[in-house]
């Protein structure tokens, strides 16, 4: 067992002792937060929302094409940008002619 699953497993145990439950849950995480600092809180917020689908929340991806970020809720616009598929000047430039 590791140290963070011992760790876990004793406030589990805490946990149980109380009653268990949401309300003991509830109790646990005002605690925690009352012992965490702002900073330890804030990053965590920030870890919790990348990794949570939140509904309605703003939210960035990484784009496929030009790997920048954008709005989960709108498209990226780099699509604009970009030269059409097939149009010329990308890699056929660069390639000296025989
Ligand atoms: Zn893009």
């Amino acid at each position: 067992m590791t140290n963070r699953s011992k760790a876990i497993n004793d406030l589990d145990e805490v946990k149980e002792h109380m009653g268990g439950g949401s309300d003991v849950s509830e109790t646990i995480l005002d605690n925690l937060l009352a012992y965490l600092t702002v900073d330890q809180i804030k990053d965590f917020t920030e870890h919790f929302k990348r990794t949570h689908d939140i509904m309605g929340y703003e939210q960035y991806e990484l784009c496929r094409d030009c790997q920048g970020t954008f709005d989960s809720n709108k498209s990226c616009g780099c699509e604009d940008t970009q030269p059409p598929q097939g149009s010329s000047s990308y890699f056929s430039s660069l390639v000296p002619e025989c």
